[in-house]
């Protein structure tokens, strides 16, 4: 079969590549000029298969208006908000408030996590791809009791679905950690132990340059304009050069998987759809080390500043901030020195922030949260995307279920609460 992806960030490439080792011909359709170059970028480097959990909290909707106020608090909103934000923002209350949804979506969303270590795995050990990547385990740092509290609920539901895990003391956290500094708040941690971390970004050219080397074509500079249908099925993608605007030409194939990120919501009613994702904004850092025994292992969540600091071989990253402010790039200074302030705080003298690298970019969240991943309306028609915050951990199951689906067999994790008729 011939397969056209649109799309060839971290979601894309991942599916492009399980596609092809099946034996289908595939063509990746990218309007950047590279592989990975949007939201798979520069995010948080964590592959955080245990440590998922879906947007629509009840628990997040309690703090919201806290955390909006505080001067270095983790949510920000652009006042007055739009009209996408608001409809995002009752969206996300319907779901948060829908008894039973969130822990049975949480369920789902580490069942997948699970599935994606597997996956990541096999990948690992087949493709010779190097990426940073680390099998180090996920810290979450408590530093009130309140936090430690939650920390022991979450061990607990990872203890019931089988996911390794371990609660730490602070001396043993300083032990698995031991670039931490001493002076912050710390009552404990929960250590996910096999989770892991990596380059998002060189992973995705990896295998962008892999699937090239069995024979999949990669589109770049090309933008996914329009679909064509003959008789009612769709047969065809129309595309544009996006550097000149011009010339038009028509892509023709016999199934089509829509993996555009923040992108696909915009493009989902050429195919008769609704995807009401949003784009979440966040930020990160990235810095060379000054000493690496300074800074962390492997990668942790700080409960402090909301913030993810991971280690990626002589770098470090610090990534923060859900921000709903639509499509807005910029990047101010105060967001950056939030981030500073937090590498300080718990990793002082590690990294040369002076000469860090700074990034913005949108998580392409679901209103619920967890990811879209299903058969469109029309029979040729296959959706991956709406991954939010998790889009890195979960592209290589997600990459997987897609091409199981395709090929008609069962899948290897029940997609039905991942489905895109969810929306309707
Ligand atoms: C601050 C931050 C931190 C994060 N941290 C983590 C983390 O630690 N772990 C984790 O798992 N996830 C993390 N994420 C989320 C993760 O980065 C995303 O979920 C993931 O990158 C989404 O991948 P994608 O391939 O769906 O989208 P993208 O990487 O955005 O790729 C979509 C591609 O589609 C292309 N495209 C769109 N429309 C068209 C069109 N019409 N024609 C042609 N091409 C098109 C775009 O150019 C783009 O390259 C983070 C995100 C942010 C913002």
């Amino acid at each position: 079969m011939h397969i056209a992806v649109i799309g060839a960030g971290v979601v894309g490439a991942t599916t492009a590549q399980a596609l092809s080792l099946r034996g289908h011909k595939v063509t990746v359709i990218e309007r950047l000029g590279q592989a990975g170059l949007e939201t798979s970028r520069a995010n948080a480097g964590q592959r955080s298969y245990g440590s998922v959990y879906p947007w629509a909290s009840p628990a997040m909707i309690k703090k919201a208006l806290p955390w909006l106020m505080q001067r270095d608090g983790p949510l920000k909103m652009h006042i007055p908000p739009s009209l996408a934000t608001l409809r995002f923002l009752v969206a996300t209350w319907r779901y948060a408030m829908t008894p039973g949804l969130f822990d049975a979506n949480k369920r789902a969303m580490l069942r997948l996590g699970a599935y994606s270590r597997e996956c990541f795995q096999s990948l690992e050990e087949n493709l010779e791809l190097d990426f940073d990547g680390d099998r180090g385990g996920l810290i979450e740092l408590a530093s009130s009791e309140e936090s430690l509290q939650g920390l022991q609920a979450k061990a607990a539901l990872l203890h019931e679905m089988g996911i390794a895990h371990q609660l730490l003391d602070p001396e043993e956290t300083y032990e698995c950690e031991p670039g931490l500094a001493r002076s912050g708040p710390l009552k404990g941690a929960l250590q996910v132990t096999e989770d892991g971390t990596g380059d998002c970004h060189r992973f995705t050219q990896g295998i962008a340059k892999a699937c090239e080397a069995e024979g999949v074509r990669f589109l770049y500079e090309t933008e996914v304009t329009g679909v064509v249908r003959e008789q009612g099925r769709l047969c065809a993608l129309t595309l544009a050069a996006n550097a000149s605007g011009a010339p038009r030409e028509s892509l023709a194939a016999d199934a089509f998987v829509l993996c555009a990120g923040t992108d696909s919501n915009e493009f989902a009613s050429h195919f008769r759809l609704r995807v009401p994702s949003y784009p979440v904004k966040g930020y990160s850092l990235t810095a060379p080390l000054i000493d690496p025994e300074r800074a962390p292992r492997s990668t942790l969540v700080d409960d402090l500043y909301k913030v993810a600091a991971t280690r990626l071989g002589t770098r470090m990253r610090v990534t923060g901030f859900v921000e709903l402010a639509g499509y807005n790039r910029q990047i101010p200074e105060r967001r950056l020195a939030t981030l500073r302030k937090a590498i300080d705080s718990r990793f002082p003298g590690a990294a040369d922030l002076k000469s860090a690298e700074a990034w913005t970019g949108f998580r392409p969240m679901t209103p619920d949260g967890p990811p879209i991943i299903g058969a469109g309306r029309e029979r040729n028609l296959y959706l991956n995307t709406g991954h939010g915050t998790f889009g890195w951990t979960f592209s290589a199951a997600a990459a997987q279920l897609t091409a199981q689906l395709i090929d008609g067999e069962k899948t290897a994790v029940p997609l039905k609460p991942f489905s895109p008729q969810r929306f309707d």
